[in-house]
């Protein structure tokens, strides 16, 4: 059959759908808590390029604070990487509105700079969205990414409440246009969209607006495809689907099953099934790797209708409780999110509202009494911090939570004086190099505490890998005389608190002040590390080695009601308290940030602190004694 050009499709009443391949962006992030690495993408990229989608999705999300948090990858450097080889479809990348790809909102001048250095190294178009749903919250990042060439998508999130309808959504839709949206989208993001729902949103949609409709829905309870097709059917314009082995369940609909279904009718894609093989079958092998990452939570599950809880935050969830020994409580965490849901105006549960609810509603069920910790950003949101949500707060909460301080009504973001100078000062005292770069500059204002750690480890790899080579050798050569390796299998897998580290034994250096050096790669990364005490080897049943380096806390356990402890597993961000000062009962003594979100740590009773036993970065656990206070 010939070829039909688009005027004769037009003619001939053809109105092929247009398709967004997500695999290098959300399909990884539903799936394999966004640890998909660069060098796994590079080889079938050309291949992806070939196939005619709309857009390829691959920047954005969660991908940029995993590359440097665990990828250890610069995430600027990705998107550098793969417009290179991919120069024919257009970049999307999702931005959380003011708070970017972080969790807060951050001041104008970062948010017009980080869109501005996004589309010059290779965004397209921004899918942008507030986790609220409210539009002053994206005012200016639509108008940077206007200003500096790039293409706005307007999204509302979709949720269900008694305070959301297809009335707000189509009101949504038709102020987005207004503020210069090229398309709309539908960001369905915990798969809630029914067939018929979808539907009479679309024909909604088509009707108030003139830009086009793009759907971004989750396979989480597998209705997905058929809310595509009613989609479709309604005349929608874009569809968001993954490739076949990184597809379904809390990720996307399969791309071949709707190019299958389409096959023959006035939306056929007509896309090369022979092609979307070859990509499919690469990404099944390459998802083997990532098998430690797989969430426990990627199957069929209806109860996301039930708690409206997205897959990427269950599993999140599953690992906070995990961690504290309570997965058993789960369901409980599970039936009080839609609770703390209500008490917050039903928000959302998108990033960042879904981990604020979701360590909220943990703690409120691990502490065993509703809001007796308050996490920072909870006060945040309840003083008006984050924006205003679709439906009321529950004003008693809100007294808790905020007390006498004043609420915020504005704008947030018009409270935040520029930020980039006085973080480019900061960083210029901790890393000149990185300073030079705005693109570093970005990450360290996101990511203040991550990205000095990033650039420390980026450094001293560059440093190491200079050094090697002019050694013509790895450093293990250099130790072979030495004894033989203690350790007999020189791969295994680490597992430190619930995060799994591929670690391969390069060699060991001479036992000297401190312990003695081995030259380990961490997730391919070379590192040096130095081991003080034994390496405990423990076989796992399916034959892999698990391990741990000793050196276990030395805090002593909880004993008396003097001893302050952290209510979940976390890291210390700020010590509020010296040793010898008097403190009352309930005043602040640490802050704790477990699962991206801060919670103020308070001493149950009045007296002297007589002892600190954590520093700024330690990782603690609620059985243990933080600071006492006798
Ligand atoms: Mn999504």
């Amino acid at each position: 059959m010939p070829k039909l050009t688009s005027e004769k499709k037009r003619k001939s009443g053809a109105t092929p759908v247009k398709i967004m391949d997500t695999t290098l962006r959300d399909a990884h992030q539903s799936l394999l808590a966004t640890r998909l690495r660069t060098e796994d993408m590079l080889p079938i990229a050309a291949k992806i390029d070939k196939v005619g989608y709309a857009a390829i999705e691959m920047w954005g999300g969660a991908t940029f604070d995993t590359s440097i948090r665990y990828l250890r990858e610069d995430p600027w450097e990705r998107l550098r990487k793969l417009k290179k080889v991919m120069p024919k479809t257009p970049f999307q990348m999702l931005l959380r509105g003011q708070n970017l790809v972080g969790y807060r909102h951050y001041a104008d001048d970062v948010v017009e700079r980080f869109v501005d250095r996004a589309i010059s190294n290779g965004i397209d178009i921004l899918r942008i969205f507030d986790a609220l749903n409210d539009l002053r919250n994206l005012k200016m990042a639509f108008k940077a990414t206007l200003k500096y060439g790039g293409k706005v998508e307007g999204s509302f999130c979709y949720t269900l409440s008694r305070f959301h309808n297809n009335n707000l959504f189509v009101e949504l839709a038709k102020r987005l246009e207004d503020m210069g949206s090229d398309a709309i989208c539908i960001k369905d993001m915990a798969g809630l969209l029914s067939p018929y729902a979808a539907f009479d949103l679309v024909s909604k949609l088509k009707e108030a607006v003139s830009v086009p409709i793009h759907l971004h829905s989750h396979d989480t309870s597998a209705m997905a495809v058929s809310t595509y097709l009613k989609a479709i059917e309604a005349g929608v314009d874009i569809i968001d689907t993954a490739i076949s082995s990184m597809a379904s369940g809390t990720s996307h609909p399969p791309v071949e099953t709707i190019v299958n279904i389409l096959k023959g009718s006035r939306y056929d894609p007509g896309m090369d099934m022979a092609l979307l093989t070859k990509i499919a079958d690469y990404f099944k092998e390459v998802r083997k790797k990532y098998k430690e990452f797989e969430s426990d939570y990627t199957g069929v599950d209806p109860r996301v209708l039930v708690y409206q809880i997205p897959g990427g935050m269950t599993s999140n969830l599953a690992l906070q409780l995990s961690e504290q020994q309570a997965l058993d409580r789960m369901t409980e965490v599970l039936e009080e999110v839609p609770r703390v849901r209500k008490d917050l105006g039903f928000p959302p549960l998108v990033t960042p509202s879904s981990q604020i609810v979701g360590t909220q509603a943990t703690l409120n069920v691990l502490t065993g009494e509703r809001y007796k910790v308050i996490t920072t950003e909870t006060k945040n949101y309840l003083k008006g911090l984050y924006g205003k949500p679709s439906g009321p707060i529950n004003k008693e909460i809100q007294k808790k939570g905020v007390g006498g301080e004043e609420r915020v009504t504005c704008r947030p973001a018009d409270l935040i004086e520029p930020e980039l100078e006085q973080s480019r000062l900061r960083l210029r005292k901790e890393n000149k190099s990185a300073a030079k770069s705005v693109e570093d500059l970005l990450t360290y204002t996101m990511f203040p505490k991550v990205a000095l750690d990033f650039f420390e480890k980026r450094d001293n790899a560059d440093k190491r890998v200079a050094e090697v080579a002019e050694k013509g050798g790895v450093p293990a050569d250099e130790t072979s005389r030495e004894s033989p390796p203690l350790i007999a299998p020189s791969e295994f897998t680490v597992k430190v608190h619930g995060e799994t580290f591929q670690v391969k034994v390069g060699g060991m250096g001479h036992p000297g002040e401190g312990g003695r050096p081995y030259f380990i790669y961490i997730d391919g990364q070379l590192e040096e590390v130095l081991v003080e005490s034994q390496l405990e080897v423990v076989q796992s049943e399916e034959g892999r080695i698990d391990s741990r380096v000793g050196g276990r806390s030395t805090r002593p356990k909880v004993a008396d009601e003097g001893d302050v402890t952290t209510p979940m597993p976390g890291s210390v961000v700020a010590i509020k308290v010296r040793v010898g000062n008097k403190v009352k009962a309930g005043q602040v003594v640490l802050v704790i940030e477990a699962m991206k979100m801060q919670s103020e740590v308070h001493t149950p009773v009045s007296g002297v602190v007589k002892a600190i036993y954590v520093k700024e970065g330690d990782r603690v656990n609620p059985d243990e004694v933080l600071v006492r206070v006798g």
